[in-house]
């Protein structure tokens, strides 16, 4: 019997997932290996943190898809892939072998200098559950400092959230927004204006130009500005692909992305397929976002169909969109959307990405 790895179950292997009989309607046996039963979905993350989501609105029960559709689920983290010996390492010392391996492993934040038991990572999106209900318990006894650094679309979204919950609160949080360059670097002039516009009439402070030298304890030095305190800060600085693939003996982009062809097959391993923020597409580099994570989802699980020989399928290249929608969620009912040269604000937007997600969540969540 052919053996299977799903590694990791981010927003790309939803669709293999869901289609797992069909695996083992065609005599595969398929394992998942997830470090828990849940993937939450990232679009809703600032959301969860400031209550908009209930967390079971926001996640999958990958574990229960997995063996309600006759797959075998590993809680476990993987740790490195043996591509020469076909098989995966997980961080507690099992060993897995595979015929096929598709990853599908995400991305880290990056870290930044110093170090503070205060300082939480954006991902994984459980983080911000956490902190959510931290910052709501501690906001009934007393003020709270929050900053965020990094002022990308995941930053801005957390600020804005993080202020939905001071609006509430019986206690001042004062939120800070941190950036190296100037807000939403990706975006138009108009949609960093509406974002900038949002926060501070909202009563945040947000530092531009600002790259942090340390973080300490309680306090983020600046390389030339005063301190920022601190009782809890966010990293929302960047990310990079996951750090499997480096010690694999695969092939890996300089961000140590998984290199894959057009396929989503690894460039120099036809048993190697992948997914998400994890891979470097050699074709076209791609920005790491949920968008084309999700599209691949089809691709990678018709690909893996072909590679196992059912069917007699061929494979199948991803062709990824040059522009991608974006829309943001202020936190206060309102949004940004951008799309091309079009950039909106207001109620609508919101409207309209909370009626995306929500269709998105039902499509899979269904057991
Ligand atoms: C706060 C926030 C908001 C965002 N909002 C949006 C948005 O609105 N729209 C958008 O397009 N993009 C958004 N993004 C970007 C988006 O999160 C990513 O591009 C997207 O999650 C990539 O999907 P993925 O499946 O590759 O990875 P992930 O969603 O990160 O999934 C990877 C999975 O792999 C698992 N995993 C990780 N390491 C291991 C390991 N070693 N072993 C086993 N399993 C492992 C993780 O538990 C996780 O479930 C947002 C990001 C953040 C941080």
């Amino acid at each position: 019997m052919k053996q299977l790895i799903l590694a990791g179950v981010g927003h790309a292997h939803l669709m293999t997932l869901r289609n797992l009989p069909a695996f083992t309607r065609a005599g595969v046996s398929v394992t998942v290996v997830a470090p828990g039963d849940f993937h939450y979905y990232s679009g809703m993350g600032p959301g969860l943190l400031s209550g908009i989501y209930r967390p079971e609105e926001t996640r999958f029960d990958v574990r229960k898809m997995t063996e309600a559709r006759g797959g075998s689920f590993i809680q476990g983290t993987v740790d490195r892939i043996d591509a020469p010996n076909r098989r995966v390492i997980l961080t507690d010392g099992r060993t897995l072998a595979y015929d096929l391996l598709s990853c599908n492993l995400g991305s880290e934040v990056i870290g930044l200098p110093g170090a503070s038991p205060h300082l939480i990572p954006v991902k994984p999106i459980e983080n911000l559950h956490r902190a959510g209900a931290d910052i709501r318990s501690r906001l009934k006894e007393a003020p709270l400092r929050v900053a965020v650094i990094g002022a990308g679309p995941a930053g801005v979204e957390l600020a804005g959230n993080l202020l939905r919950l001071g609006a509430s609160a019986a206690h001042p949080l004062a939120v800070t927004l941190i950036s190296r360059d100037n807000l939403l670097m990706r975006y138009s002039a108009r949609a960093r204006r509406l974002a900038l516009a949002s926060l501070r009439q909202r009563g945040a402070t947000v530092l531009v130009r600002q790259i942090v030298r340390q973080v300490e304890a309680s306090r983020i030095a600046l390389e030339g500005g005063d301190p920022v305190a601190f009782d809890m800060a966010f990293n929302a600085a960047g990310i990079v692909p996951s750090s499997v693939f480096r010690p694999s003996g695969l092939p890996v982009s300089q961000d140590g992305g998984l290199r894959v062809n057009q396929y989503l097959q690894c460039v120099s391993d036809p048993v190697v397929f992948g997914g998400g923020d994890c891979i470097h597409f050699d074709p076209r580099p791609l920005d790491r976002v949920g968008v084309y994570a999700v599209r691949q989802g089809p691709v990678l699980c018709r690909n893996l169909m072909a590679a196992l020989g059912g069917k007699s399928l061929s494979l199948e290249a991803f062709e990824p969109q040059s522009r991608y929608l974006s829309i943001l969620n202020l936190g206060d009912g309102r949004g940004i959307l951008a799309w091309r040269s079009l950039v909106l604000s207001g109620r609508f937007a919101f409207w309209f990405k909370d009626s995306i997600d929500r269709a998105f969540m039902r499509r899979f969540q269904k057991e």
